[in-house]
């Protein structure tokens, strides 16, 4: 692939998910690729992300897949839909992990890990001919030219024909991503909506018993809501606040409002599988007790069938009320007040990054004509459930056919 006999030369900049396969589709075009990470190996957001059960994409259908990239959506979809769930799920076979799908229809490898779907593709990118540098962290970018520092503090600056930049967002910046790009870029004029905590926990102002007693505690069989939604699952009480999948299912909305108005309420049911009139009369019933006079603690143990941990989560919401009927609805309806997210050191993802604005349809800044940008440095945000590998390895594809298509003319 080259205006004339000799290979354009490709540099990418980030050897996450999307800056593979850009890797793998440049490769696959001919191009002379040459990857540079600032860490001592490739993709370790991507192992980590392996450790709970690596969640490659989604099984539903496409009219309900993609609207969960919200306003993202119109312009991820051309990727998404070149490089479909189903694609990545024959990509990922072809590679030597089958995969399957989940009660809930996410898709994971049958290994549920990620190192050896990684150790695949890397052998396949070492096949194709694909160069990794290591240890070499980018310091500057201009069209068809880079700075990078290596590990031993030497800047090197080099030329190359087109570039992808797959930095990543800033969420577990120990596994790379640390969103130190976005100054870079800011620099040169390009817009960048604020990188902000995505999937992420949220911050409760606890009492000091929740604090020492209950950080840590599961909170089992949730009904959680907030702004219309509506999320069965699990929390875990933290010393800050919340996280777990239930929450991080609102976290977007959560964080939202925590930002225009300072802080969120969100309503919890303890018990979402009985209901309120149910719940009340055995209240009812175990305060009789056998010999009558039962603490409020049995009561919410025995009765309610509550946990020490969701009991405490009662309480905090103020003092219990009187009646069993009151008691029976405070449960079923829990308002916790959310004053800010947790750290986005140790959120799943980020929100925020590049504008769409700035990019064309191959993902090509209009800034820096024949520099790239693939995978979560752009500005979209998406649940848990397999979209964010999804739509970071079908825009590191989009990137690298981009490249490919720039390189010709
Ligand atoms: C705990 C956890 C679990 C997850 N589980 C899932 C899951 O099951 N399913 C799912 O869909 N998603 C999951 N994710 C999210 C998913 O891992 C990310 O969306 C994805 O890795 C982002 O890919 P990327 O290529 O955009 O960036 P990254 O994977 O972050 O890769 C960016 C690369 O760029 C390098 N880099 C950054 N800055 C520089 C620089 N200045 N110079 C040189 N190199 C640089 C980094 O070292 C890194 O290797 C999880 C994330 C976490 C944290």
């Amino acid at each position: 692939m080259s205006k004339n006999s000799e290979k354009s030369r490709v540099a990418i900049i980030g050897g996450g998910p999307s800056g593979l396969m850009a890797a793998e589709v440049l490769g696959q075009a001919g191009a002379d690729v040459t990857i540079f990470d600032r860490m001592p190996s490739l993709a370790r957001k991507l192992l980590l992300a392996g450790r709970g059960g690596l969640n490659l994409t989604h099984s539903e259908g496409m009219q309900d897949f993609l609207p969960r990239y919200g306003a993202a959506a119109e312009r991820l979809a051309p990727a998404i839909e070149a490089l479909d769930p189903d694609a990545l799920r024959a990509w990922s076979a072809q590679l030597g992990e089958d995969t399957f799908v989940g009660s809930s229809g996410r898709v994971f490898p049958k290994s549920f890990k990620a190192s050896p779907l990684l150790r695949a593709f890397l052998r396949r990118l070492g096949d194709l001919g694909v160069q990794v540098r290591t240890r070499c962290a980018l310091k500057s970018v201009s069209s068809g030219s880079l700075t990078i520092e290596t590990f031993e503090g030497v800047e090197e600056t080099h030329q190359f024909d087109a570039i992808v930049l797959a930095l990543g967002g800033a969420s577990w910046p120990r596994m790379g991503s640390d969103g130190g790009w976005t100054q870079m870029l800011a620099d040169q004029g390009i817009a960048i909506s604020p990188l902000r905590p995505a999937n992420c926990g949220m911050m409760v102002n606890w009492s000091q018993t929740m604090r020492e007693r209950f950080a840590g505690a599961p909170l089992k069989n949730l009904a959680l809501s907030f702004g219309g939604q509506h999320i069965r699952g699990e929390a875990i009480i933290t010393q800050g606040g919340l996280e777990g999948g239930a929450i991080y299912a609102l976290s977007g909305a959560l964080r939202e409002e925590v930002g225009a108005q300072g802080f969120a309420t969100l309503r919890i049911d303890l018990r979402p599988d009985m209901n309120e009139t149910a719940l009340a009369r055995k209240i009812e019933a175990a305060r009789q007790g056998r010999s009558g006079g039962q603490s409020i603690s049995n009561v919410l143990r025995k009765g309610a069938g509550l946990s020490p941990a969701a009991a405490s989560l009662l309480r905090e919401a103020g003092p219990l009320p009187v009646s069993a009927q009151d008691i029976a609805a405070r449960i079923k309806d829990v308002p916790v007040r959310i004053i800010g997210t947790a750290p986005i050191a140790r959120a799943i993802s980020t929100a925020g990054g590049i504008a769409f604005a700035e990019v064309d349809e191959n993902f090509m800044l209009k800034r820096l004509p024949g520099v790239f940008v693939a995978g979560e440095m752009l500005d979209w945000e998406a649940p848990t459930g397999g979209y964010l590998l999804q739509a970071c390895f079908a825009t590191g594809a989009a990137a690298g056919r981009g490249v490919a298509a720039f390189l010709k003319t």
